[in-house]
């Protein structure tokens, strides 16, 4: 943070953006910084440099902090660093503590607590990892951690425990040995460049780590899961897309939450993405306060087709140690889904998925919509509530092949 510019801010937020219709696209504005030339604003580096990242930087800009934020921003060096583009700041409405933009990056005390069920790592991806930074968790494809910075820090982000590096876990991922790995199994078809966040890797190290993925002849499909378009997307430059381009079919994933991170610079990020020929899905973290309502996700999700983006998952929180304040409850996700389901573009309808805890991997949870089946019929209710008989066609036993399972998990 350039201190001498702290002495000149003056500007006052504007309050009320709560009540914003919820799928109008905004630009974040320039808030704080508006006597920042367009050059410096416009480049990532430069919103990188000046990240909000200190609680003195906090209370000059949002005089408003609540006594939880005060603590917990104190306190987050010790779990999840703090770290906030200039761009994304802007959009916290000052006025709303409960601002679900705020939830997402501020910390609170809140973090501090610990229930007896959370834990450091809740997807068991240190026990599927065969080389530091590699996750093998599924038979064809691997999760390949690059770094472990983001853009800005997400309190409730399940690679806490690496993330940010606040807890000393010193994540050094060595690219020689996880391609060596993957150029060693050849059932690896699908490699998901994640981390951290890949897209804050300069062009040329993104560049060059693409090329060694693709110069593996059984790496099909190459993905990068990212939240860069929605913190920064000042990153997705035409020099960026022009290099992507090369690495087709390339996949991305970006990390949306809420319809008012969809921003016109975000709408333009995500333009340039598709005009490159990259498919764009979105995935959600179902959170307390900020998008656990029928309403709010559909606009979003409506919202995300509008800038070419497919919703691809919703995901019940992780039992990330400290994170019981944003989490909302399955109950919650499954009204959700019973009220997009039917009553809008199914495009729109992502699968609402629980990472088993422990390392069990995404297990897809769905309304019923099954209400009864045998080996002659089955009874199936629609979104309205109608209830239907298909008749089932002859071919053998009832049974689907579906793995077997012990539903001996009573008393937990
Ligand atoms: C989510 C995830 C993947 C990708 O899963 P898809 O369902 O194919 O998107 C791969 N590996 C790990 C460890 C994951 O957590
Ligand atoms: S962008 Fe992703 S990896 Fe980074 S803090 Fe947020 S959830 Fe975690």
């Amino acid at each position: 943070m350039n201190e001498s510019l702290v002495g000149q801010v003056d500007y006052q937020p504007p309050s009320g953006s709560g009540s914003q219709n919820l799928k109008e696209f905004r630009s974040a504005g320039r808030g704080f910084w508006s006597h920042i030339p367009d050059a410096d604003w416009n480049d990532w580096r430069w919103q990188m440099k000046n990240r909000i990242t200190k609680l003195d930087q906090l209370l000059k800009y949002l005089p408003t902090l609540t006594p939880e934020e005060y603590s917990g921003t104190l306190l987050a060096n010790t779990k999840l660093a703090m770290g906030i583009t200039p761009y994304f700041f802007n959009l916290i409405d000052p006025s709303d503590e409960n601002c679900p933009i705020r939830r997402q990056v501020i910390p609170r005390i809140e973090e501090t607590n610990t229930a007896a069920w959370e834990m450091s790592d809740p997807c068991g991806e240190d026990s599927h990892s065969p080389v530091e930074g590699l996750v093998h968790r599924y038979p064809d494809r691997v999760l390949f951690l690059v770094t472990d910075r983001c853009a800005s820090y997400c309190r409730y982000c399940t690679r806490s425990r690496l993330v940010s590096n606040a807890t000393g876990y010193d994540f050094h991922p060595e690219y020689d040995k996880q391609i060596a790995y993957i150029a060693a199994h050849p059932e690896i078809r699908d490699v998901l460049l994640s981390g951290g966040d890949p897209l804050l890797l300069s062009d040329e190290k993104l560049e060059n780590l693409l090329s060694r993925l693709r110069a593996i002849p059984h790496v099909e499909f190459l993905r990068i899961g990212t939240r860069i378009p929605i913190f920064l997307p000042q990153r997705i430059t035409p020099e960026l897309t022009a290099m992507l381009r090369k690495f087709h079919p390339l996949f991305m994933s970006v990390h949306s939450n809420h319809p008012r991170e969809l921003t016109t610079e975000v709408r333009d990020a995500l333009g340039r993405l598709a005009d490159a020929g990259i498919p764009l899905g979105n995935q959600s973290v179902l959170l307390k306060d900020v998008n656990d309502t029928p309403e709010v996700m559909k606009a979003h999700v409506q919202k995300l087709l509008m800038c070419r983006v497919k919703p691809y998952y919703i995901y019940q929180c992780d039992l990330i140690s400290g994170s019981a304040h944003l989490r909302a409850s399955v109950r919650q996700g499954l009204e959700i889904m019973e009220q997009l389901r039917g009553h809008t573009t199914g495009y729109g309808v992502p699968q609402y998925v629980i990472d088993a805890p422990g390392g069990g991997g995404k297990v897809p949870i769905n309304p019923d919509y099954i209400l009864k089946r045998d080996g002659e019929r089955i009874i199936i209710r629609n979104f309205e509530g109608q209830v239907f008989e298909y008749p089932e066609a002859p071919d053998g036993s009832p049974e689907v092949s579906s793995p077997r399972f012990d539903v001996a998990v009573e008393g937990r």
